[in-house]
């Protein structure tokens, strides 16, 4: 087995221990570190609590090579990171007065003096080596400690990135050694999580190296593949040949190779065909529209979305016959296939998408149970349509009939 260099995170915070923040963090870093072959095999989240924080620091030194921590370098009271790391490595706390200098100059440069309170800022530990911050205040610290390396970042996202990538991952990349490790991740439409796994599981098993994990996700199941190897070239070869196989025997349904999203995968495609696409909505509320229209360039393909709610809208925008409406409902397939058509012959466009249907969680009946929901697709020569019975609450309902609805367009794509 090719042995990786082990890392661990500190996410130091009390907001990130409330229910309203999620460590992010910690998420960007591993993706950083991962790809220069460390691996992170703990994470840790710390309140502004010195003696919990002290405690953190002691014990990730002594567990890992690598230990990054996040957060608390700012210039109020409950900033400690500063001054724990340096007791927990037991080290002098000093005033570095270039740095002091910098400070000031900084907020001259927005016209302000800068308040004594930021002068701990420019408090160094012993043999540290600074990391510029030119997005904040605070600079960050990269430490040698017997053998470990101790990385002191600031919290805020953008500060923390540029100076991760920038004046850390050189230092890391030298020092991990020669195992790379590569990840890759493959998304599923139109299948169960058991379903994919009974058909995937029999190839996977056979690996070690990719491991491979499945998650699933509303309504799309990702399948996640780590590979290690001696260079990228050949770890990514390992992914090549796993995927591959995965594809052979799942087909249609793998829609993303690299982790795009479906409104993704969809831009790409109607982009390269240079076709346009309008949609008209009932229970999805705007959804695919909003969905397609977070794709960058999508004005090039995307022309219309209309959200037709009641009755009087299906007619009056999409010219949905009355007599439709009333025999069949407006949850129902003759229904659907008529504002397909009816949106694409008004925005003129090569296809038109519509979706209707009973999000719930009030709405249904016997007849017509909350989840049912017809999506339909309609271009020159002829309109099809799906029935679908989606399980969930009215938020999954709504994601997984957009769901159904780009993926039936990409079929068709392909
Ligand atoms: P500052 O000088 O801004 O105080 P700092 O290094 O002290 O910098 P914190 O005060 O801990 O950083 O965090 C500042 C902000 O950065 C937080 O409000 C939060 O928005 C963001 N942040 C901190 N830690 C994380 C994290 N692990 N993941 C995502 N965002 C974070
Ligand atoms: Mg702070």
């Amino acid at each position: 087995m090719l042995e990786t260099l082990s890392a661990e995170i500190i996410a130091i915070g009390s907001e990130l221990l409330a229910p309203d923040r999620t460590d992010t963090n910690s998420l960007w870093l591993t993706e950083k570190l991962n790809s220069i072959g460390i691996e992170v095999k703990l994470k840790t989240i710390v309140g502004d609590d010195d003696a919990r924080l002290e405690e953190a620091i002691r014990d990730a030194t002594r567990r890992s090579k690598v230990v990054i921590t996040t957060g608390g370098l700012g210039p109020t009271e409950d900033d400690v990171t500063r001054k724990v790391a340096a007791r927990a490595l037991g080290r002098r706390l000093s005033l570095d007065e270039t740095i002091l200098a910098e400070l000031r100059q900084r907020f001259l440069s927005f016209g302000q003096v800068m308040p004594e309170r930021n002068s701990r800022q420019a408090m160094v530990i012993e043999k540290a080596v600074v990391l510029p911050n030119p997005n904040g205040s605070a600079p960050g610290m990269f430490i040698e400690h017997e053998g470990v390396a101790i990385v002191l970042l600031p919290g805020p996202p953008r500060e923390m990135r540029p100076m991760f990538e920038n004046h850390v991952l050189p230092k890391l990349a030298g020092r991990a050694g020669s195992v790379k490790v590569v990840r890759r991740m493959l998304r599923v439409a139109g299948l169960g999580e058991s379903a994919v796994d009974e058909k995937i599981a029999p190839i996977y098993t056979q690996y070690d190296n990719p491991q491979t994990t499945i998650l699933f996700n509303q309504s799309e199941i990702e399948i996640h593949l780590t590979a290690r190897g001696r260079t990228e070239v050949e770890a990514n070869a390992l992914l090549d040949r796993l995927s591959e196989q995965i594809e052979d025997r799942l087909g249609n349904a793998v829609f993303a190779f690299a982790g795009e999203k479906m409104e993704e995968i969809i831009g790409l495609k109607l982009t390269l065909g240079r076709y346009t696409l309008a949609v008209a909505e009932s229970c999805t509320g705007g959804l695919i529209a909003q969905r397609l229209t977070e794709v960058p360039g999508s004005s090039k393909y995307f022309i219309e979305g209309a959200v037709t709610y009641s009755n009087d809208a299906k007619t009056r925008t999409l010219g949905v016959e009355p007599v439709l409406l009333l025999e069949h409902g407006a949850v129902s397939a003759p229904v659907a296939q008529a504002m397909a058509e009816g949106i694409r012959k008004r925005a003129r466009t090569d296809y038109g998408l519509a979706v209707t249907g009973i999000a719930g969680p009030g709405g249904g009946s016997e007849e017509k149970p909350v989840g049912l929901v017809y999506i339909a697709l309609s271009d020159d020569v002829h309109t099809e349509h799906r029935q679908l019975q989606i399980p969930g609450d009215r938020q999954l309902v709504r994601w997984r009939a957009s769901q159904a609805a780009l993926d039936l367009l990409r079929r068709r794509l392909i």
